[in-house]
């Protein structure tokens, strides 16, 4: 997808700190991290949103939320982790390709803001 960011560092053309790579799927440090951790798992197709899902990619949502998971394990949030999916300006999506927010390290407030 031309002109996507997440598709760049993806694709390499703009850099990440990459934390983690699959056939499906790359997780790399959010640039404005909200927590101490914070990881965002990005599917390699594009989709630009949740809402834009269909039955097709029932397999990779599953795939993603293992992913962010795994990777709560491998970097060892086992006090509590928040996995997020902003969707839709109103809800603060800033980035029209998929992704879910990995947030760990720190007390989570409920509800959120
Ligand atoms: P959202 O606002 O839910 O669409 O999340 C987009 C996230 O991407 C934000 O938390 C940004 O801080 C993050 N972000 C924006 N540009 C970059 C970048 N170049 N590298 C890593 N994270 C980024
Ligand atoms: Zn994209």
């Amino acid at each position: 997808m031309l002109d996507c960011l997440f598709c760049k560092i993806i694709q390499r053309s703009i850099s990440a700190k990459l934390v983690f790579e699959d056939n499906d799927a790359v997780a790399f440090e959010d640039i404005n991290p909200q927590a101490p951790t914070h990881v965002l798992v990005v599917p390699k197709k594009h989709v630009s949103s949740l809402a834009e899902t269909t039955d097709a990619d029932v397999v990779l949502l599953g795939r993603l939320q293992r992913t962010a998971a795994a990777l709560a394990a491998k970097l060892g949030l086992s006090s509590g982790f928040r996995v997020v999916a902003n969707n839709g300006r109103g809800a603060g999506q800033t980035v029209e390709h998929l992704h879910y927010h990995l947030l760990g390290g720190r007390e989570m407030k409920w509800p959120p803001g």
